[in-house]
């Protein structure tokens, strides 16, 4: 157990198999739509998201058709409903909660994840969401990336740092789970910016980090970027310990939601190698086995 997979909480958890079903409930994201910005995040193409991007099928539709799929592919008893694409508090309260309501109609939905970011959440939408803590297993994640305010302004992500940890305490101190998602390899960041991005996570109420890869969609400015020559992107070699370097600063206790992004083939410009996330994960645990670390081993040697 090198890290605390999110498949191994959930286990602990509910004592049976559940799986995330990603849907797409069509909000806009503020960051596109006018408020703050309007050109979105340099890496960003929402058809890259969840497969139901783009398409025009009700949230019930969607979640019976994941239902069946994820019962077929992966024996899944009992799932979570995943807002996923785009931002997922950008709206009326009124609104976010019919949406939100639909799990109400699957009672083998036992919790609720909301995708979003930090500078779109008030009191109001977290006391909301906090309502359905009584009944479902309740997380916000949250768009983090890194806690470095350059690398965000150079990826346009239109938040500071000071935002996020804000939304985060909020978010926890009304009984929510927090996860946040955090890209390794973003340009202008070093082994030292993306450990220390760990170090300062570890400090906040956070249960859980998804990982990414930093990679490039079509339709981009990401793209337009790379095809100038003007950022590079990590080897899977060079993701590999910088997972392992992340991981190692990390808090124990914190779920690993995810350890490697993958991407629709028909976006994906580069690099190629994150589609073989099952190579990635089994090179991240022989990492660990030959370092004979795990998760949180550096804050405990740092202590
Ligand atoms: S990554 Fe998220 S916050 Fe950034 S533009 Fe896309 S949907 Fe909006």
């Amino acid at each position: 157990m090198y890290y605390y997979a999110f498949s191994r909480y959930l286990k602990q958890r509910f004592r049976t198999k559940v799986r995330r079903v990603s849907l797409n409930a069509g909000f806009s994201c503020p960051h596109r739509d006018g408020t703050p910005g309007r050109r979105g995040c340099i890496f960003c193409n929402e058809l890259g998201f969840s497969r139901f991007a783009g398409k025009d099928i009700s949230l019930r539709e969607q979640i019976k058709s994941s239902i069946t799929g994820a019962r077929k592919r992966h024996a899944a008893e009992k799932f979570i409903a995943y807002f996923q694409n785009a931002t997922n508090t950008n709206a009326e309260p009124e609104k976010l909660r019919s949406a939100y309501d639909t799990i109400k109609e699957f009672p083998e939905i036992v919790g609720l994840c909301i995708s979003t970011r930090p500078d779109c959440v008030d009191e109001e939408k977290l006391d909301l969401i906090a309502g359905y803590t009584d009944y479902y297993e309740v997380w916000v994640e949250y768009g983090l990336q890194t806690v470095h305010d350059r690398t965000l302004e150079t990826v346009n992500r239109g938040h500071t740092f000071s935002q996020s940890v804000s939304a985060i305490e909020k978010t926890a101190g009304k009984g929510i789970k927090v996860g946040v998602h955090v890209i390794l390899g973003l340009p202008g960041e070093s082994r030292e910016d993306m450990v220390t991005t760990a170090e300062k996570i570890s400090g906040l109420p956070v249960s859980g980090v998804k990982l990414h890869v930093l990679h490039v969609l079509k339709d981009t400015e990401l793209e337009r970027l790379y095809g100038r020559g003007e950022i590079s992107l990590l080897s899977r070699d060079e993701y590999v310990k910088v997972a392992c370097d992340f991981l190692e600063n990390l808090r124990p206790d914190c779920v690993i939601l995810r350890l490697v992004s993958d991407a629709k083939k028909e976006y994906l410009v580069a690099p190629g190698w994150i589609n073989d996330k099952a190579l990635v994960i089994r090179q991240i645990e022989a990492e660990f086995e030959a370092r004979g670390t795990r998760q949180g081993m550096g804050l405990i040697v740092k202590r």
